[in-house]
């Protein structure tokens, strides 16, 4: 294999990367086991979900790409991580080289917009089932309850934008994350715990700034087709969720007001010694680097993302990189 061949690389990239992700999560969540700076009491004791909806990259606006990997949720709209041809000619500046309207010829012109247009609202129409009694009757979501949520599907300003969903450790070590091409909507945040648990095990708290539609859409559709019932799924039903402190006095629902407060009696004080401010800090900390992920595309980001969040907790947790190789 030639460095310089970025096609080769690419291949080498995606070959290795999955394995790669693997190890990564199977290792920093059980880093408890080698840690040598982590405070004993908040080590490993929450996970932190926290999504970042930076416009700083460009993606293919083809949506018809589907994850199948988790058994759960059956097929997951993602989208397409690769960038556009911006710069060549006689290319449609939208596409990645893979989802040029010239390749993806539609069989039939009359029945596949049909078919895109269902399956473009599935994840949309289920988050909609979930928060029907805050849906108005045009469809809106109801904004003067949790002015938060917003499903990145129906936003058309960021349709060709680029985001990332990670869930950190109560220590700050992070120990998973997705690049996405599409913003949150609840089955891609699903699909990103889940993958998570098919590596490695996560503790029974959560914390995240959506955590209240997370939970009514567990709710809605825990045994369903969409979010089938299996020991990875139960897990998510025991749960505990709040919203973390920063973003919780935005939210309006009742039980944003009460259950979903990280003090809460409930929670006997689970979050009490918790900064649940670890997901910003990292994203702070990657923000150092928005220049180098500007010039890297998929999958060369990924592979660079794992390798830096590797290192960052090594230096986190005082593990040395020799002496754990991911
Ligand atoms: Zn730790
Ligand atoms: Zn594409
Ligand atoms: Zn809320």
């Amino acid at each position: 294999m030639s460095v310089r061949d970025v096609d080769e690389c690419n291949d080498y990239f995606s070959k290795i990367q999955p394995e790669l992700y693997k190890n990564f999560v199977g290792f920093w969540t059980q880093h408890q086991r080698f840690t040598k700076r982590c405070n004993p009491t908040t080590c490993s004791k929450v996970f932190i979900v926290d999504g970042h909806q930076k416009a700083n990259r460009l993606v293919c606006q083809y949506k018809d790409v589907f994850d199948n990997s988790i058994y759960e949720l059956g097929p997951v709209q993602m989208g397409c991580l690769h960038s556009p041809l911006r710069k060549a000619r006689n290319v449609d500046h939208r596409y990645c080289q893979l989802h040029q309207p010239k390749i993806v010829t539609p069989v039939n012109d009359e029945s596949i917009p049909i078919h895109q247009i269902v399956l473009e609202n599935k994840e949309t129409t289920l988050d909609k089932l979930a928060l029907m009694e805050y849906v108005d009757k045009d469809g809106h979501y109801d904004d003067a309850l949790c002015n938060v949520f917003r499903s990145g599907i129906n936003s058309k300003l960021k349709i060709s934008s680029y985001g990332f969903l990670a869930t950190f450790l109560s220590c700050s070590v992070i120990v998973g994350f997705t690049e996405q091409p599409c913003s949150e909507g609840m089955r891609r945040v699903l699909h990103h715990i889940l993958t998570i648990l098919r590596f490695g095990q996560l503790p029974n708290a959560m914390c995240y700034d959506c955590a209240c539609t997370l939970k009514l859409f567990i709710n809605r559709h825990f045994g369903s087709n969409d979010l089938k019932s299996t020991d990875s799924t139960q897990f998510l039903t025991s749960l505990t969720m709040a919203i973390d402190r920063f973003h919780v006095k935005n939210h309006k629902r009742p039980i944003c007001k009460t259950v979903m407060r990280p003090d809460h009696p409930c929670h006997n004080d689970i979050y009490a010694s918790i900064n649940t401010q670890v997901a910003e800090q990292g994203f702070s900390y990657l923000s150092k680097f928005k220049n180098s992920f500007r010039g890297y595309s998929y999958p060369k980001s990924t592979i660079f993302f794992t390798v830096l969040f590797h290192l960052k907790n090594c230096t986190t947790t005082g593990i040395s990189s020799f002496e754990q190789a991911v």
